[in-house]
C-alpha cells in the first residue's frame, strides 16, 4: 500500500493498494482519493485497477479534480481534526482523561497544561498539532 499524498500541503490525499481476498482474474488494485473532515464524500473517488499503473494514473486524475476544489480552510479543518485525534489517544495512552469526560470540565493535559472545555482545541492546535509528512 502507498499513501500518496499532496505535495503542496503534505496532507494524505488518497491511497492505492493491492485488492486482498477478491475472486482470481478480477482487478487487483484499488484507488481512492479524498478526505473528510475538510471536503463533502460525494467529491470523493475510488475506482480498480488491473495494474499499478492503471490505478496511479486513474488515481492521479482523480486527485487532480478533488484537489482542484479545496481551499486552504479544507486542509486545516482536516488537519485540526487528525491533530486533535491523535492528542485524544495520546491523552487515553497515559492514562488521563479529557476535559469533557470529568465534570468540572477541567483536566491536565499530558504536557502539563491545564486545560478546559472552552480552550481545549486551542491548545490541541498551538501544542500539538504535529508537522505533517509525505
Ligand atoms: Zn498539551
Amino acid at each position: 500500500m502507498r499513501r500518496l499524498s499532496s505535495p503542496a500541503v503534505a496532507t494524505r490525499v488518497g491511497v492505492i493498494a493491492k485488492r486482498v481476498g477478491n475472486p482470481v482474474g478480477t482487478p487487483g488494485w484499488k484507488w481512492a482519493c479524498g478526505f473528510y473532515p475538510g471536503s463533502d464524500p460525494a467529491d470523493h473517488a475510488r475506482g480498480i485497477a488491473e495494474t499499478f499503473d492503471q490505478a496511479r494514473g486513474a488515481f492521479e486524475a482523480a486527485c487532480h479534480v478533488f484537489l482542484a476544489k479545496r481551499t486552504e480552510v479544507d486542509f486545516e479543518v482536516y488537519r485540526r481534526d487528525r491533530a486533535f485525534h491523535a492528542w485524544k489517544r495520546a491523552m487515553w495512552a497515559k492514562g488521563l482523561q479529557l476535559p469533557t469526560q470529568v465534570a468540572d470540565g477541567r483536566a491536565v493535559c499530558f504536557c502539563g497544561a491545564a486545560i478546559g472545555i472552552d480552550d481545549m482545541n486551542v491548545h490541541i492546535w498551538a501544542a500539538h498539532m504535529e508537522a505533517e509528512t509525505t
